[in-house]
C-alpha cells in the first residue's frame, strides 16, 4: 500500500503524541517503578541466594576432596609410595579419586618432583608452583575458578617422626566443579521463571493499583469538566487523598470567586437596566399626561418638557459614566502615562469645578505642601479627582468648605480630598466603591448621582497602581486620600 510521504509525518507525528501521553502519564510511571523495583529486588534476591548455594558448594566439595586427600596422604605414607610410587593398590585408588570427582591428581616428593600424574604425562616433571610451596610449609591450600570451573586443592603428606611433624610431599588435587555449575545454571533458569512470573503479577496488580489510583482524579477531571460545561455547579469534594482533597479546595475557592464574578456582573447588569429604564419611565409618564390631557396649556407643556429634558441628561450622565466605567475596567495597557506637574493639574481641576462650588456656596481650597512630578495618565487621573471633589462639593453643606491637599514622599504623592458635609455611615463604608451603590439613592438622585462616581475614581487610581482610602463621621465630614507611586510601576 502506498502511502504519500506527507501522511507518513502525521501518522508519525501522531504515534510520537500517543507515547508521549503514555510516558508522561502517572498510571504508566506507577506501573513502571513497580516493575522496577520489583524485578530489581527479585535480580537482588536470585544473586544472593544463587551466590550463597555456589560459596556453600565449593566449601562442601573443598572439605570433602580435602577429606579423602588426607586418607590418600595416610596411604601414601603406609606404602612409601613416595620413594616407590609402584603400588597397585595406591595406583587403583588415585585413578577410582580422579574418576569419581572427574579430575587429576599429582603427587609431588620433597624435590618438587611429581611422582605420579593421574594423567600420566608430567612424571618426572619438577613443579614448583606457590601452592606447593605453601602446602609445603605444612597448610593445605584450595583455589577455586568459576570461570573455568574447577577446584584447585593441596594436601601435605606427613609423617611424624620423634614427635616432630615432617612434609614429605605434596597432592594436588585437580577437581571438576561442573556439577556446582550445572546446579547454578538450573537455580538461575528457575529464579529467571520465577523472576517473570513476579514481574507480569506485579503487572497485573500495578495495572489494578494504579487505576483505583487514578479513581479519585478523574472523578476530579470529570467535576471540572461537568462544571466547565455547566452541567454541574456543585462543588467538588474528592478528598480520597490529602492531594486530591487540596486540588478540590483549591478548585472550590476558584468556582466560588467565580461564582461571585458571575453574581456581580449580574447585578451589574441587572443595576445598569434599572437605572437606564428609571429615567424612561419618568419621561413615559410625563409625555403620557400630557398626551392624556386635552388643551393643555403650554406652561404645563413647557415645564413637562423642562423635566423631559432634565431626565434626557440624567440618562445621558448614567451613560458616559457608564462608558467611563468599561474603559476603566480594561487592562492597564490603555494608560497613557507621561511624567505631570501635579500641582499644576489640581489647579486646573479646581478651576474648572470651582463654578460648581461656588453655586452651593461652597469654599473650595488648594493646599499644596511640595512640587510634585508624577507620571500619571492625565485623563484618568483628571476624573478621578473630578469625581473626588464633586462629591466633596455635592454631600457638602451650605457655607461648607472643601480641601484639597498635595504631599509626596520619596515613593509616592497623595492627594486629599476633605469636606465639611455630611459624612458617610460606617457601615455603608465598605460599600461607596460599589457600582451603584449610593447611601441615600433619592438624596443622591436629587442632586444628580449615578452611584458610579466612586467606582470609576477607584478605578482609575488602581490602574496607576495606587490606593483610595476613606475616613468619615456623619455629620462632620469625609476626607479621601488618594496614593499614586511618583513613578508608574509597568
Ligand atoms: P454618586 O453618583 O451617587 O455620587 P458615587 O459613587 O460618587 O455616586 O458615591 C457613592 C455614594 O457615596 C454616594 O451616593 C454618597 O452617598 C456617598 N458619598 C460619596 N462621596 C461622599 C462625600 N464626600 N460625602 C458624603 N457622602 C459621600
Amino acid at each position: 500500500m502506498y502511502i504519500p510521504s506527507g501522511e507518513w509525518v502525521i501518522i508519525l507525528k501522531a504515534r510520537l503524541q500517543i507515547i508521549n501521553r503514555i510516558w508522561k502519564s502517572l498510571r504508566f510511571r506507577i506501573i513502571m517503578l513497580l516493575m522496577i523495583i520489583s524485578s530489581i529486588a527479585c535480580f537482588l534476591v536470585k544473586e544472593v541466594v544463587v551466590g550463597a548455594y555456589e560459596d556453600r558448594a565449593v566449601a562442601w566439595r573443598t572439605a570433602e576432596i580435602q577429606e579423602q586427600c588426607t586418607i590418600l596422604s595416610n596411604q601414601l605414607v603406609k606404602s612409601t609410595y613416595l620413594r616407590t610410587p609402584q603400588s597397585d593398590v595406591v595406583d587403583a585408588e588415585l585413578s577410582q579419586f580422579s574418576n569419581i570427582y572427574n579430575g587429576r591428581v599429582i603427587i609431588v616428593d620433597d624435590d618438587f618432583r611429581i611422582v605420579k600424574d593421574t594423567f600420566g604425562t608430567d612424571e618426572g616433571k619438577t613443579m614448583i608452583s606457590p601452592d606447593v610451596i605453601t602446602c609445603f610449609s605444612g597448610s593445605g591450600t584450595s583455589y577455586y575458578d568459576s570461570e573455568a570451573q574447577y577446584l584447585d586443592i593441596t594436601t601435605p603428606i606427613t609423617v611424624t617422626l620423634d614427635d616432630k611433624v615432617k612434609v614429605e610431599g605434596v597432592i594436588l588435587a585437580s577437581v571438576s566443579t561442573d556439577i556446582i555449575y550445572e546446579t547454578m545454571t538450573e537455580l538461575n533458569g528457575k529464579a529467571n521463571i520465577i523472576i517473570w512470573i513476579i514481574v507480569l503479577i506485579v503487572l497485573f496488580f500495578g495495572v489494578f493499583l494504579s487505576n483505583h489510583m487514578m479513581h479519585p482524579f478523574h472523578r476530579i477531571v470529570k467535576g471540572i469538566e461537568d462544571v466547565t460545561e455547566g452541567y454541574d455547579s456543585d462543588f467538588l469534594h474528592v478528598s480520597t487523598y490529602q492531594e486530591t482533597a487540596d486540588i478540590s479546595e483549591a478548585f472550590n475557592k476558584m468556582l466560588g470567586r467565580m461564582k461571585i464574578l458571575d453574581d456581580s456582573r449580574q447585578e451589574f447588569v441587572s443595576n445598569v437596566s434599572h437605572e437606564l429604564k428609571t429615567p424612561l419611565t419618568s419621561m413615559k409618564v410625563l409625555a403620557d399626561s400630557l398626551l392624556a390631557q386635552e388643551d393643555v396649556p403650554v406652561e404645563l407643556y413647557k415645564e413637562f418638557m423642562g423635566d423631559i429634558t432634565e431626565e434626557i441628561e440624567r440618562e445621558n450622565k448614567i451613560i458616559n459614566d457608564l462608558l467611563s466605567l468599561v474603559k476603566m475596567d480594561k487592562t492597564s495597557t490603555d494608560l497613557n502615562v507621561k511624567p505631570e506637574n501635579i500641582n499644576e493639574l489640581l489647579e486646573r481641576i479646581l478651576k474648572r469645578l470651582r463654578p460648581i462650588a461656588a453655586k452651593q456656596n461652597v469654599e473650595l481650597v488648594f493646599e499644596s505642601f511640595r512640587p510634585v512630578t508624577a507620571e500619571v495618565d492625565e485623563v484618568k487621573f483628571t476624573l478621578a479627582i473630578s469625581n473626588l471633589v464633586e462629591n466633596a462639593i455635592k454631600y457638602n453643606e451650605e457655607e461648607g468648605w472643601v480641601q484639597v491637599s498635595l504631599n509626596a514622599d520619596h515613593k509616592y504623592f497623595y492627594v486629599k480630598v476633605a469636606d465639611s458635609g455630611m459624612g458617610i455611615p460606617q457601615e455603608s463604608l465598605d460599600h461607596i466603591f460599589e457600582r451603584f451603590y449610593r447611601v441615600d439613592k433619592s438624596h443622591s438622585r436629587e442632586i444628580g448621582g449615578t452611584g458610579l462616581g466612586l467606582a470609576i475614581a477607584r478605578n482609575a487610581v488602581v490602574m496607576h497602581r495606587g490606593a483610595v482610602k476613606v475616613h468619615s463621621e456623619e455629620g462632620v465630614g469625609t476626607t479621601f486620600t488618594v496614593r499614586i507611586p511618583l513613578t508608574y510601576i509597568a
